[in-house]
């Protein structure tokens, strides 16, 4: 046993030392020992009844305060959390709204982006089924090569190609394109929200935009370029074989293609100036193609080819000379050809065989009318392989060379009547030969 547990011992028997309680009644006294057990745990149970009091009164006293903190606390954090609910709940709106102004911005710009690619792509895919079909005719047109049956030299390189290649579009047009696209970025960003992320988002859209609008507008202007000079060139082909364009094509204000897309007019009306800038020049492109695939059909029906494809002999020019039977002076008005005995003598263009049968000095002769004002006579024959009304292509068999009729010899006659007025053949041979030597 320690001596500190020992020291305390004493000190409760000297507390509570052995007591007797005296009490008398009727004149007898009596006592009641108390031993110190007994008064410690009397002590103790006392003692505990003071402390279970004074718990009870501090509870009663203090119940409603701690009951009025707890329901303060609560409506703290309830506060606390409905605000950051709404908190949560404006910032959710925010961004939702920024999504919709950034999607509307987007949509819109979608839009004008692809009705322009969509009117790109349809010129462009005009102008490649011109150009097809111009490859068509020129390598038609190099199988019966030039007036003495000259093949070309460049390998029977076609005289176009169908994508627009390498823009080299003029260089003041494309820093006035370039300002315009510049200045409408300006103009839509300035519409667009001017703060935070859904501004930063619109900016560097706008910007996306503006670069494919400046790729859009030099797309333009290679297409226009390549149309225009093909354009300028087969009409050139039309003039040295001394006919008028203007008879062939006639220019259209608004170009078939626009008018077909329909879409872009009502982009006009917006006040949109780079957007109004392509669709004007688009228009002017899409006018050139238009005019390049109308020369190019009339093309297809121009007689440009030889009406013979083996080889021949170029034996009379067109005019005036002399007559090979009489010896008189006389106007010629077609080029003959020498070829062997039977070479098949083949139509000079598309057209419909106007007239074949006999003809007086002619002998067995065919007449095709390739319309626009357009006929070619092929006389002298041995044999007609065609009927009258009978639809035939550039190159088809009409008959066998012969020398029938007024001819000194094998040989085919041929001529070009235009609106009944006969040209020089040789011409529009060689101008055939641009079509597939250029
Ligand atoms: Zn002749």
């Amino acid at each position: 046993m320690s001596r500190r547990s020992g020291k305390f011992r004493r000190v409760l028997s000297r507390i509570f030392k052995e007591r007797q309680i005296y009490h008398r009644s009727d004149g007898v006294v009596h006592f009641i020992s108390m031993s110190s057990k007994t008064q410690i745990a009397l002590a103790i149970v006392g003692g505990a009844a003071v402390l279970w009091v004074a718990y009870a009164s501090v509870n009663v006293v203090f119940k409603e305060q701690i009951i009025v903190a707890k329901e303060r606390d609560s409506r703290i954090m309830e506060t606390t959390y409905s605000k950051r609910l709404h908190d949560a709940q404006r910032a959710y709106d925010d961004v939702s709204e920024l999504n919709q102004i950034i999607k509307q911005n987007f949509d819109e710009t979608m839009t004008d982006i692809s009705a322009r690619h969509q009117l790109l792509q349809t010129m462009v895919e005009h102008k490649a089924a011109v150009d097809q079909g111009l490859d068509a005719l020129a390598r038609g047109l190099a199988e019966a090569g030039g007036p003495s049956g000259q093949h070309p030299t460049n390998g029977n390189r076609v005289m176009v190609d169908v994508t627009p290649g390498e823009p080299t579009p003029r260089q003041s047009r494309l820093s006035a394109t370039r300002k315009k696209a510049e200045k409408q970025i300006e103009r839509d960003n300035a519409a667009s929200p001017q703060q935070g992320v859904a501004s930063d988002a619109i900016k560097s859209m706008n910007k996306a935009a503006a670069d494919l609008y400046m790729e859009q507008m030099l797309l333009l202007a290679a297409l226009e370029e390549k149309a225009m000079a093909e354009r300028d060139y087969l009409a050139t082909v039309l003039t040295s074989a001394g006919i008028p364009v203007e008879s062939v094509v006639t220019p259209a204000k608004i170009s078939n293609v626009m008018l077909a897309q329909g879409g872009p007019f009502i982009d006009l009306s917006a006040e949109n100036e780079a957007s109004f800038a392509f669709y004007h020049h688009a228009n002017r492109t899409a006018s050139a193609v238009d005019e390049l695939a109308a020369l190019q059909k009339a093309l297809l029906n121009v007689p440009l080819s030889s009406p013979l494809i083996v080889g021949r002999r170029y034996t009379s020019g067109f005019g005036v000379r002399r007559d090979p039977i009489n010896g008189k002076y006389a106007r010629h008005n077609g080029i003959d050809f020498a070829a062997p005995w039977a070479s098949p003598i083949t139509a000079t263009a598309d057209g419909v065989v106007k007239f074949a049968g006999t003809r007086t000095g002619f002998g067995r002769v065919v007449e095709i009318n390739h319309g626009n004002g357009f006929v070619t006579r092929y006389a002298h024959m041995n044999r007609i392989s065609v009927k009258k009304g009978q639809k035939v292509k550039l190159h088809d068999k009409v008959g066998e060379l012969g020398n029938s009729g007024r001819s000194t010899g094998p040989h085919v006659h041929y001529e070009i009547l235009y609106n009944g007025k006969p040209l020089n053949p040789r011409r529009f041979i060689e101008a055939g030969r641009y079509v597939f030597e250029s």
